[in-house]
């Protein structure tokens, strides 16, 4: 037995002392990279209701709601348990109203609790 160890004892004693490679999550987290496509955010100050993000995305997740009669008002809801995180969304919009953040734990038990509304 001792001898079948014996090539990889270098080894398992230099790893003994080596920092893991691998982090304990869900207790420890690590940062997501530079352009990760988590959530749509959407941001209603900005959108001038064109609708070109409805008409762009190709999971049909999107909807924009004019909340008022009077003044250009636009909500937005987001169907999650439908988004592909592709960014087109991001891409298309001519006002800048989308970006996408860091968000990556979306898991729920129902899938119709992943709708977001912004408004
Ligand atoms: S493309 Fe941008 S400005 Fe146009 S409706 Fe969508 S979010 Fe609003
Ligand atoms: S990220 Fe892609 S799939 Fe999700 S809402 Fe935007 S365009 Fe649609």
């Amino acid at each position: 037995m001792s001898l079948r160890i014996a090539p990889f004892l270098p080894e398992l004693l230099r790893s003994l002392f080596k920092k893991p490679a691998t982090v304990k999550y869900p207790f420890e987290k690590t940062p997501v990279p530079p352009g990760f496509r988590g959530n749509v955010v959407f941001d209603p100050a900005k959108c001038i209701g064109c609708k070109i993000c409805v008409t762009d995305c190709p999971a049909e997740a999107i909807e924009i709601i004019r909340v008022s009669e009077t003044e250009k008002k636009f909500k937005m809801l987001l169907h999650n348990d439908r988004c592909i995180h592709c960014a087109q969304c991001v891409d298309s919009c001519p006002t800048k109203t989308y970006h996408m953040d860091g968000e990556f734990e979306t898991a729920v038990l129902n899938r119709h609790h992943l709708k977001i509304e912004y408004k």
